[in-house]
């Protein structure tokens, strides 16, 4: 089946419309592009819960800081195309900037209107590198929601912090939208699948296998009697390559997202590291 590539708004409402008059359900999965199994999983997922499934394919620019990657970002449609094609997605929707924000705006929050979720779940973990990237993702993802008005939307534990922060924010502003959380998709080595990935030479992808070591290495410790964070946060260290920059190793509550000391139910363990110059991140659930 092959999907349909859509660039402008207004096509993608129309087309949206014609399938709500018929009280079909639609679910979105939000991506970057430079597709991989993980996004796949999150589009079979969408397939099985929705009638029509809309993927978008947009290099957010207001979510990149200054001296980040967003003009190295790997851009693949025709790739992800045929993967959305294989995959039975209804809709590609793949916008410039400028249809997303308006011809000529200088996308700062001087000109342009914003979502900002709450500082205390932004200034922190990912948000404390990266400042102002949540409210990049935040509103990206809330345009999304309005012109596609989806029932369900897909989004990967992959990004945790950017799970938890969307959540509370559809919660706050009363959107009437289901965030769906799916697992994250590994390599058979076990290194998280991320379109970032392709930055790694071999010798830096070998490097970053010790992330995810790191993260089983935790997981069997805390299932040997270990849960204090302190001494699970030594383990991590440990098995973290000395190549590797620890950029934060951290233990959350992932139902308040509190800093925690003892392991309890649902603790969100999130690493962030510099390998060479690939940032890369990773997490796990415990209890
Ligand atoms: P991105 O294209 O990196 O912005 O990611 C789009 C969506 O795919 C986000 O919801 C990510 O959390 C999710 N995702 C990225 N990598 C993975 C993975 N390895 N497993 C599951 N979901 C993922």
């Amino acid at each position: 089946m092959s999907s349909l590539l859509l660039n402008k708004k207004s096509d993608v409402r129309n087309q949206i419309g014609i399938w709500k008059k018929s009280n079909l359900k639609i679910g979105l999965v939000p991506t970057m592009g430079a597709l991989h199994a993980g996004h796949a999983s999150l589009i079979k997922k969408a397939k099985e819960t929705c009638d029509k499934v809309v993927v978008s394919v947009f290099v957010n620019p207001i979510q990149f800081g200054p001296n980040e990657d967003y003009n190295k970002y790997p851009r693949t449609l025709e790739n992800d195309k045929k993967l959305c094609d294989e995959s039975g997605v209804d809709i590609v929707f793949a916008p410039t900037p400028n249809e997303m924000y308006g011809e000529n705006k200088k996308l700062k929050d001087t000109d342009l209107t914003f979502v900002c979720p709450p500082y205390k779940l932004v200034d922190c973990l990912c948000g404390k590198s990266r400042v102002g990237h949540f409210d990049g993702v935040a509103t990206v993802v809330f345009k999304l929601f309005n012109i596609v008005t989806p029932d369900y939307a897909f989004f990967g534990q992959k990004d945790a912090q950017q799970l938890f922060i969307l959540k509370q924010a559809v919660k706050d502003l009363d959107l009437n939208v289901e965030i769906v959380a799916c697992p994250i998709i590994r390599e058979e080595d076990g290194l998280a699948m991320s379109s970032r990935n392709t930055y790694l030479s071999k010798e830096e992808r070998m490097e970053a296998l010790t992330i995810s070591k790191a993260l089983r290495e935790i997981q069997k410790t805390y299932v040997g009697g270990i849960d204090d964070a302190k001494i699970l946060f030594d383990v991590a260290v440990a098995t973290i390559s000395k190549n590797v920059e620890i950029e934060y190793i951290e233990f959350r509550n992932f139902d308040t997202f509190d800093k925690i000391e003892k392991i309890s139910e649902n603790t969100l363990v999130a690493i962030a590291v510099r390998v060479g110059k690939t940032r890369l991140i990773d997490n796990i659930i415990l209890g």
